[in-house]
């Protein structure tokens, strides 16, 4: 891709209500553009990267038998009505109402659209276990947005729900999914603590959350320095120095945490007051036994780049990089470094995703502009070198070599 029709809009300054490193850099960096508080644009650069966040995520679901559909974002009262949460929910859900006066909201969620799709399907405890998830846009009307896509009003998530015919199935898919968000959050370059936590708004009998540990993170966690017990100290109360509930010998501690992910057995609340019944193998009738799984995607990029990034710039994880290699060629009036640079860029480009400055700016531009956007592997061309060699950087070691540019696929 060539930089100049990439559109890329860096920044010298962040706007005056960043206050948090990656908003800052996300928002110099061209990555995102405020349209309202809370409510963001994904500019390509961070389209890319949130697209590869999203394959990530589809990977480790489909292969744990998963299956991708995608509901409405706007949702008939009626179907909260049944639920009982139109009247619950506050005044985070944002509602609206159509021509003829009738009420919708925007989705938060999704336990009341999914329960309605597959109630009249899972009849029979044939059609069980079943697991639907979706990625999509949710709204919420915080009521204090901030840091950017760390708490937007409206915010990508991932949402999966699973039905199940008794608890003990529910808690094979529970454990199942858990460690498909580790292993997401792994290569999304991410390390999470699990912690338990209350199950709020969406209700259920037990809940996990998936916390990374940073000092920009509106949640606090307590955790034992001991075992490996970990509980959100908003539902825990627990204090520093506390003895450890779990192993009873470690002292507690606490630190801040952003939660990237949330995990819930629902048991039967929604099937209950939704009638998903299912029939068992003695043709009895009972509510089928649900769970929800929440991953934030969004939240998931912000907390990317406040993780793998300094002041001056981001250095995004291999897999979730917008591009592999970042090609700057420092004199592109000079026809033998232009030449060279192109060769090497189609070359390339075969078998990575490459970026080409091409712009008609000055070196220092070009060098500031790729230390802001993050690119691991950096090819530098220029008139300071022999004709035929390049300057290969990467960003993750710091390495550089000046090489023949015939010897930097083996390099790479
Ligand atoms: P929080 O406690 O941060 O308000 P929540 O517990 O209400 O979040 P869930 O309903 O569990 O959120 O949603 C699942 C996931 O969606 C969260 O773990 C988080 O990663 C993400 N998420 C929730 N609210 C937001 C938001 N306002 N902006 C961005 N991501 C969000
Ligand atoms: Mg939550």
């Amino acid at each position: 891709m060539k930089q100049s029709l990439l559109f890329v809009p860096t920044l010298k300054d962040a706007p005056k209500d960043a206050e948090v490193k990656s908003h800052k850099l996300m928002s110099r960096a061209g990555i995102i553009k405020q349209t309202a508080a809370g409510i963001y644009s994904y500019l390509p650069l961070g389209w890319r990267v949130l697209d590869k966040i999203e394959t990530i995520v589809r990977q480790e679901h489909d292969k744990r038998d998963c299956s991708e559909m995608l509901m409405p974002a706007v949702q008939p009262r009626d179907l909260w009505e049944e639920s009982g949460r139109w009247g619950e929910y506050g005044p985070e859900l944002f509602r609206l109402k159509d021509r003829k006066d009738r009420d919708f909201c925007l989705g938060p969620t999704h336990e009341e659209v999914i329960t309605q799709v597959v109630r009249d399907y899972i009849n029979t405890y044939k059609k069980l276990p079943l697991a639907l998830y979706q990625i999509q846009t949710k709204f919420r009307d915080e009521l204090r947005p901030r840091f950017a896509l760390m708490r937007g009003r409206e915010f990508i998530m991932k949402d999966l729900y699973t039905f199940h015919t008794d608890d003990e199935d529910l808690d094979v898919w529970y454990d199942k999914i858990k460690e498909a968000y580790t292993t997401i959050f792994k290569r999304v370059g991410l390390e999470t603590k699990i912690v338990s936590s209350d199950t709020g708004q969406i209700g259920g009998k037990e809940a996990d959350e998936f916390m990374v540990m940073s000092e920009v993170g509106e949640d606090i966690i307590a955790y034992c320095d001991t075992c490996q017990y970990g509980s959100n100290q908003e539902f825990s109360k627990l204090e520093a120095g506390d003895t450890c509930p779990k192993c009873s010998s470690g002292k507690i501690k606490l630190a801040k945490g952003i939660e990237v992910g949330n995990i819930f057995k629902l048991g039967t609340k929604y099937s209950t007051s939704m009638h998903a019944l299912y029939t068992d193998q003695k043709g009895q009738q009972k509510p089928v036994v649900m769970g929800c799984y929440g991953l934030g995607v969004s939240r998931t990029l912000m907390a990317a780049v406040e993780q793998h990034s300094t002041d001056n710039g981001i250095l995004w994880p291999e897999e979730i990089t917008p591009f592999r290699i970042h090609i700057l060629p420092l004199d592109p009036k000079d026809a033998q470094i232009n030449d060279l640079s192109y060769e090497i860029y189609e070359r390339l480009s075969k078998n990575n995703e490459v970026l080409i400055d091409d712009r008609d700016e000055r070196a220092g531009v070009k060098f500031k502009d790729a230390d802001l956007i993050g690119v691991p592997y950096r090819i530098v061309i220029g008139k300071r070198m022999e004709p035929g060699y390049v300057e290969l950087i990467n960003r993750y070691t710091n390495e550089k070599n000046v090489i023949r540019h015939s010897d930097i696929e083996q390099y790479l």
